[in-house]
């Protein structure tokens, strides 16, 4: 067999962004019943759905936000089931001028939901377009130029808006405030990962073991998508190294092999952690300098690395630039500096 070379950082990246489509479809939970974790999201969008439903309503919009692979896409879709409505899918950046919006929403049918991904890399002169659109369902679109110029209403069908961003501050206040609900997704605890694991487990028709999966589950960052990415490797590990079967030492060696270390730490974290230290004496040093230090795109460090450093407390976010935590100094195998800390206020 092939084993992909990829490193765990590569690994990370592009199973952050996507898994295969076939896969993607198969695990991908249809409704709120097999939708894991994300207990309060969950609940808010349960109540809208059944009130919008029972009134014969569309439902409202709604901001969904939080770090690549949590869940915003699946529930967006659950949403269209739970309604009986379609669900179009569109990603922020490819919406480049007014007409491409004019052109996606005039061709909603009513009651449809339009999930725009990434929406908060809307252009802003597109931007303004959508609030009279989700609000008051039209837009004014201006035709021709120079003198002949004028503008032509458009009303649209009443459709619901799912936006998905991973940085809800980058969106405008008027944007964010037209959203009915919002809710922010969070990394997922171990145990709801492991019933994760195990259901894909079962979906994908495998035989692994209890301290397999979890050997996996606490490796797989709170991410859902990075765990079934994971799953799908460690299928392969074992079918071609330990007879099948994804026991605890198969899936360390699969985790080995894609240079992911215990605490779910990949070779990009570790080299971040190590720049910071070797290169900045712990900081504090900015995204630009960092990902230019660390070969890395802003966009991935902060949307895919940092959160997750942060959260485990290998980093910290000060009002100077990033710093190295106690922790982070530990994974380096270098002790703090005396009163290192102290110096940095965190915000
Ligand atoms: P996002 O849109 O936030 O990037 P997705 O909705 O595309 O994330 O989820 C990525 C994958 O993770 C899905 O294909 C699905 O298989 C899995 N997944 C996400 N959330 C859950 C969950 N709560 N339970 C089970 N699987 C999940």
């Amino acid at each position: 067999m092939d084993i992909p070379a990829q490193n765990g950082a590569e690994f990370l990246r592009s199973a952050s962004q996507q898994e295969p489509l076939e896969q993607a479809n198969k695990l991908r939970p249809g409704d709120f019943s097999s939708f894991t974790g994300q207990r309060k999201t969950v609940e808010r969008l349960q109540v809208m759905a059944s009130a919008a439903r029972s009134r014969g309503d569309s439902l409202n919009h709604v901001l969904l936000s939080g770090p690549p692979g949590l869940g915003k896409t699946t529930l967006a879709h659950i949403l269209g089931t739970e309604m009986g409505v379609g669900v179009r899918v569109i990603s922020g950046p490819v919406i480049d001028k007014p007409s491409d919006l004019a052109g996606v929403l005039t061709s909603l049918e009513e009651g449809e939901i339009l999930f725009i991904d990434e929406i908060h890399r809307i252009p802003k002169t597109v931007e303004e377009y959508l609030y009279t659109a989700i609000e008051d369902f039209y837009i004014d679109i201006l035709i021709d130029q120079g003198p002949n110029a004028r503008t032509v209403r458009l009303s649209l069908p009443r459709f619901c808006l799912v936006g998905a961003t991973t940085r809800v501050g980058l969106l405008t206040a008027p944007l964010r405030n037209r959203f009915t609900l919002q809710s922010r997704l969070e990394y997922y605890d171990q145990r709801d990962l492991l019933t994760i694991a195990e259901r894909s487990c079962l979906l994908l028709e495998m035989e692994a073991e209890k301290e397999g999966l979890l050997e996996i589950s606490s490796r797989a960052r709170g991410t859902p998508r990075i765990l079934n990415n994971l799953i799908l490797f460690a299928r392969d590990f074992a079918q071609e190294r330990s007879g099948g079967v994804l026991d605890r030492k198969t899936a360390a060696a699969a985790l080995e092999m894609l240079e992911i270390d215990s605490n779910g730490l990949d070779e990009m974290d570790k080299r971040l952690l190590r720049f910071i230290a070797e290169n900045y004496r712990g900081g504090p040093v900015g995204l630009k300098s960092l990902a230019v230090g660390v070969g890395e795109e802003v966009q991935t460090l902060e949307d895919v690395h940092e959160p997750y450093l942060i959260q485990e407390g290998y980093l910290q976010r000060t009002a100077q630039g990033r710093v190295l935590t106690d922790k982070g100094w530990q994974t380096v195998g270098l002790p703090m500096p005396d009163g290192f800390q102290e110096q940095f206020k965190s915000y």
